[in-house]
C-alpha cells in the first residue's frame, strides 16, 4: 500500500476542522512525527464513507497520508481511530478538552519540542477522563507544564521579586512574568502588574499540587475569570498579540 515515497504514516491528534466542499474536510493535525500540519481529505463526509466520524477534534488517529511536493496540504489516504477522548463527557469538560486543541492549533514550538508536547498533550486527554470536579484547576496545570517545556515558565508560589516559596502573592507582573507576594508589592510599582484576591491566591499556592486538592476546594467563576486572564497575558506577553481562547470565554 505504501509503496511511493511521498506516503507517510503518522499518528496524531486533530486539532481542528473545517467542512471543505460538499464533501470533504480540511484539518489541522498535531502529528507525532511531522508536528502540527494540514491535512485535506477528501469525500470522507459522504455517507458511504468508511472514515465518516474519524476526523473528529481531539481523535487520536493513525493515518496513511500522501504529501503533494508543491503544496503545504497533506492528503488523507486511509486512517484508523486510535483513541477518543471527547465521547460521552459532560458540557464542561468537553470545554476544558477543546481549550487544549485550540491551544496546540495557536501555539508554535520548535521541532524537538513536538514529541514532549505531544505526551503531555495526551496525559491532559486521560487525566481528565476521571476528573469530575474543578477541572479548569487541571487545565491550569496543564498551562504550567506547557510553559516550562517551552520555556516561559511561571511558578505560581514563587515571589519573582524576593525568590521566596509559599508568600501569599497579591499581583502578578506581565513585564517580569511572575507572581508578587505581599512583601515584595508597592502602590506605586510601575511594572504593569495585575491584582489578585486572596481567593486566587490560594488556589495559586496549592497549584503546583492541584490534583491532591481537587475535591476539597471550590473555584469560583471570579477566580477562574482572574487565572484565566492571568495566563492568557503571559502567553500574549511571550508572542507579541493578543493570545485568547475562544473555548474558555464559553465555561
Ligand atoms: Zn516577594
Amino acid at each position: 500500500m505504501t509503496n511511493s515515497s511521498r506516503d507517510i504514516k503518522t499518528t496524531g491528534i486533530v486539532l481542528k476542522k473545517n467542512k471543505f466542499r460538499e464533501t470533504s474536510v480540511i484539518f489541522n493535525l498535531f502529528s507525532l512525527e511531522l508536528g502540527r500540519i494540514s491535512v485535506i481529505a477528501k469525500g470522507v463526509r459522504k455517507n458511504k464513507s468508511k472514515y465518516i466520524g474519524l476526523i473528529d477534534i481531539l481523535n487520536e488517529v493513525e493515518l496513511e497520508l500522501y504529501k503533494n511536493p508543491e503544496s503545504n496540504l497533506y492528503l488523507f489516504k486511509s486512517g484508523r481511530l486510535l483513541n477518543n477522548y471527547t465521547y460521552g463527557n459532560s458540557y464542561r469538560k468537553q470545554v476544558l478538552l477543546s481549550a487544549a486543541a485550540e491551544l496546540y492549533n495557536k501555539l508554535s514550538f520548535p521541532d524537538d519540542e513536538v514529541g514532549q508536547m505531544y505526551q503531555l498533550l495526551k496525559n491532559y486527554l486521560v487525566f481528565m477522563q476521571q476528573v469530575n470536579k474543578n477541572g479548569i484547576a487541571i487545565f491550569w496545570r496543564f498551562l504550567l507544564r506547557i510553559f516550562k517545556i517551552m520555556g516561559i515558565n511561571l511558578e505560581p508560589n514563587v515571589c519573582i521579586k524576593c525568590g521566596e516559596i509559599g508568600n501569599k502573592m497579591v499581583a502578578f507582573s506581565v513585564h517580569s512574568s511572575g507572581f508578587i507576594c505581599q512583601n515584595c508589592y508597592r502602590q506605586s510599582q510601575a511594572d504593569f502588574v495585575v491584582g489578585i484576591s486572596a481567593k486566587t491566591a490560594e488556589i495559586l499556592a496549592i497549584l503546583p499540587n492541584i490534583g491532591n486538592y481537587l475535591n476539597q476546594i471550590e473555584i469560583s467563576d471570579k477566580i477562574i475569570k482572574e487565572l484565566n486572564n492571568i495566563f492568557l497575558l503571559h502567553l500574549s506577553e511571550h508572542f507579541h498579540q493578543n493570545f485568547r481562547l475562544k473555548s474558555l470565554e464559553m465555561l
